[in-house]
């Protein structure tokens, strides 16, 4: 191929505009194709024009999961998790998200067959990283926390999903104070709300 000859797309076949120069390990890859790989996917992965193509198989029908999806429950202020309790769907949004460019992946309630919390706790005279990403030290008496938990999920294209569920760290001198036990709640209920998916082999506490 020629430095000015016409580049085709290793997925769809179309002829690729001149100034577009996204390449996979595989090929060269069209706009229209690019976007719709899953935002949870390096484009680095796809070493194989097969797999490259299973992957937008696999895109076409979590967009149409994406069509009917119905908003019952979102859990998490920065980052979120999207439930629809009718259809027993799930996807992963960041605040303010618009999904212009790449939609969110969405899977079933039955893919989610693990969860770990995480709760930090940074203790008085320690530093912690502000949501702004500036170094403080945790004022005396007081202690730094931020919620997340991990999901696995049971995909072909991805594994875990970890979310933080604060924006900004919870300084606080209790940990039996409202605000904790509000972010200790959201972690209780997205456990509680795919309980009955989670592998047996695995035990939640
Ligand atoms: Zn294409």
């Amino acid at each position: 191929m020629s430095l000015f000859g016409k580049k085709k797309c290793c997925a769809c076949g179309e002829n690729i505009g001149a100034f577009y120069r996204k390449k996979l390990p595989c090929g060269f890859i069209c706009e229209k194709c690019s976007h719709q790989i899953s935002p949870l996917v390096k484009y680095t992965k796809f070493t194989d024009v097969d797999r490259l193509k299973e992957h937008l198989e696999y895109r076409k029908e979590s967009s149409e999961l994406l069509e009917k999806f119905q908003i019952t429950r979102i859990i998490g202020e920065k980052e979120r998790i999207v439930i629809d309790d009718k259809n027993q769907l799930v996807l992963f949004a960041t605040e303010g998200d618009k999904w212009t460019k790449r939609q969110p992946d969405v899977i079933h309630f039955d893919q989610i067959t693990g969860f770990d919390e995480y709760i930090e706790v940074i203790d008085s005279g320690d530093y912690y990283e502000s949501s702004e990403g500036i170094e403080n030290e945790v004022p005396k008496g007081y202690v730094s926390c931020n919620f997340s938990f991990i999901l696995t999920i049971d995909s072909p294209w991805f594994s875990v999903m970890p979310i933080q569920i604060n924006r900004d760290e919870l300084i606080t001198d209790d940990i039996n104070s409202a605000e904790y036990r509000k972010y200790k709640e959201m972690l209780n209920e997205v456990k509680e709300t795919f309980r009955p998916y989670y592998r047996s082999a695995r035990k939640i506490s």
